[in-house]
């Protein structure tokens, strides 16, 4: 079955999350456990986990179909050793809130150099930062992001993704999230049914489709290859549609939260219908 929804608002508190998802038709949705742009959070009591577990439970969202996405501010490679710290405990914050909540993923973005540190060094701190969360939250799936590959953000190549895979020591706890949008300006091409069919080919062969616990449909504004980290609404952007119907025409990408991060949040509920679409075309 394809769990298809869109990061919706959790405004006023988590618990408000599952009913905005249920709002445009999803039966998968993306949400911030905390505010985004603020390293400090109040824990989340218990009125509000029992309140959000509820509405799930009555919206009929289970938890394999919900991805947290952490803080903006957090870089798990963080050259400096002050704000490393800094990002790892609040890391660590984010996968106990998960945990509370009774969800499973957590969706991040591995973490930038900011050419301060080599690539490989980067990677190294993230994946230690992995292993670090692991030892203190038991449960939740780090999924890594990929990115565009903007600035000095690593994770646009696959590679980055299999090297950091190969230093977490739980194997079982560690995955990763593909954006469209990402891949298509990392410089994957995603354009046709074709095109699209060879990117993960190349994905499994580097990564492994194993790994794959979520994915992020986002049309993209940039280019081929151009580093641009610019969603678009499906279809109007660069990539186009083939690339979604390819998506839900394939079972690989069954059974995970597939989730809408496009810029017009009026037309979500029009975007899903139009991937459930193609999925019944199967
Ligand atoms: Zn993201
Ligand atoms: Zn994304």
């Amino acid at each position: 079955m394809k769990l298809i929804g869109a990061h919706v608002s959790a405004a006023g508190g988590v618990f408000n999350a599952p009913a905005n998802a249920k709002a445009i038709n999803a039966t998968a949705f993306a949400l911030f456990t905390k505010n985004q742009r603020q390293w400090q959070a109040k824990p989340l009591d218990a009125a509000t986990i029992s309140a959000f577990k509820a509405r799930c439970l009555q919206l009929g969202f289970d938890a394999n179909a919900i991805l947290p996405h952490d803080s903006y501010l957090i870089n798990l490679g963080a050259p400096e050793t002050d704000k490393l710290e800094k990002s790892r405990l609040a890391f660590i914050d984010e996968m106990q809130r998960c945990q509370q909540l009774g969800l499973h993923l957590l969706n991040f973005h591995p973490g930038s150099h900011l050419k301060k540190i080599s690539e490989t060094e980067c990677l190294r701190l993230i994946a230690e930062s992995i292993n670090l969360a692991h030892q203190q939250v038991d449960d939740v799936i780090a999924v890594i992001e990929n990115t565009a590959g903007q600035g000095s953000n690593l994770g646009w190549r696959f590679e980055h993704l299999a090297e950091i895979i190969s230093q977490v020591d739980d194997k079982s706890r560690v995955g990763v999230c593909i954006d469209t949008c990402h891949t298509f300006a990392a410089g994957y091409d995603l354009r046709t049914m074709e095109a699209t069919q060879a990117t993960f080919a190349e994905f499994d062969q580097v990564v492994g489709m194993q790994y794959l616990r979520a994915m992020h449909l986002n049309d993209s504004k940039g280019e081929l290859g151009s580093r641009l980290d610019r969603h678009h609404s499906l279809g109007e952007g660069t990539i186009g549609w083939d690339c979604f119907r390819f998506l839900m025409q394939d079972s690989r990408f069954n059974n995970m939260p597939l989730i809408l991060e496009t810029i017009n949040p009026d037309i979500w509920q029009h975007e899903i219908a139009m991937l459930r679409g193609f999925a019944q075309e199967e």
